[in-house]
């Protein structure tokens, strides 16, 4: 029997259009791979729903959640076998892991998006979406989380990032890898994550702030941010977790308030751990109630961290949430 998708579309450049003479590209108002689901016939029921038309940059997390309950609405009506999402490029990583900390389904969920818009030469989009419906389509997908299919590879929301500003094999899992990959016959995986976690949250509006932390960084910047009036902070910090001393004062003023500050390395690869006991070093920040997130990148530890605010924002409860 062939299995039910539905494709939940929002936008990006998978659904746009460039114009030949000027080389604008922008949003058309008939999503161009509308009507797809005939590509599909032979190998699954598809089920379009046009969600959003947005650019990615105008993704919040309040279309975050809204599409996180369209999809656990439309997988508790029973008759889905699995999701695909289209999505833009700039900030699917942040969308992708979002849902893969909001929903708590066995299912494939897969969200794709493409570099090259639908009439350009060498468009990725429509050959994206069809290997992000295999994968949907496939057994194995299941208990994977949420996933991202792109360039005939298979990455996990918690891994993946955009790493390239045009090129079509953007999408990488630096420190890990894809955990699988397409050919012409088969979906391939060959990793599998070993902890998966999600949280039943209700809304989604917690005020982080994300920086990055530079050479000679000092405190009147951090108080300023502090000032705007946050429920959190999460610092891509220096190498192995470590910061400028000058800031110091500023987030000792914040742990004070009570305001959890997430660390995690402006690194690609590695993880943040306390190491260094000189001022501004790990250690001393560990030491102070800074959270060491391990692994995740600065837009994701904030996305957690919003997550999370909704159900704790005890110190002691949220620590080993993210160590
Ligand atoms: N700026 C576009 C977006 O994120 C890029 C893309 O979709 O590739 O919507």
């Amino acid at each position: 029997m062939l299995k039910k998708i539905i494709i939940i579309h929002t936008g990006g450049t998978i659904s746009m259009k460039e114009d030949k003479s000027s080389g604008e590209v922008s949003t058309s108002t008939e999503h161009p791979l509308s009507n797809s689901a005939s590509i599909f016939n032979h190998d699954a029921h598809i089920e379009e729903d046009f969600l959003f038309n947005l650019p990615s940059p105008q993704i919040t997390p309040a279309h975050m959640l809204e599409l996180g309950r369209r999809i656990h609405d439309k997988l508790a009506a029973g008759n889905f076998d699995g999701v695909v999402v289209t999505h833009g490029t700039d900030t699917l990583e942040e969308t992708a892991y979002f849902l893969d900390l909001f929903l708590q389904t066995r299912k494939p969920v897969v969200v794709t998006g493409a570099m090259r818009s639908s009439n350009e030469i060498g468009s990725d989009g429509l050959y994206n979406l069809i290997s992000a419906v295999r994968v949907a389509n496939t057994d194995e997908a299941q208990d994977k989380g949420v996933l991202v299919v792109m360039n005939d590879e298979i990455h996990t929301a918690k891994n993946v990032t955009k790493t390239s500003t045009s090129n079509v094999a953007t999408f990488q899992s630096p420190q890990y890898g894809p955990i699988g990959i397409i050919t012409k016959q088969e979906i391939l995986f060959h990793q599998k994550l070993i902890a998966y976690e999600s949280y039943p949250i209700q809304q989604l509006n917690k005020n982080v702030a994300l920086v990055k932390a530079y050479a000679g960084m000092e405190s009147n910047f951090i108080r300023a941010i502090h000032n705007a009036g946050i429920d959190g902070l999460v610092i891509e910090a220096l190498g192995q977790g470590n910061l400028p001393e000058g800031i110091i004062p500023a987030l000792q003023e914040m742990i004070d308030d009570n305001i959890p500050i997430i660390l995690v390395s402006r690194c690609y690869q590695g993880i943040v751990q306390a190491t260094y006991t000189y001022e501004g070093g790990g250690r001393q920040l560990k030491n102070m109630g800074l959270i060491f997130a391990n692994g995740l990148t600065g837009p994701k530890a904030r996305i957690k961290l919003m997550v999370v605010l909704e159900l704790t924002n005890k110190l002691t409860e949220l620590s080993p949430m993210f160590e």
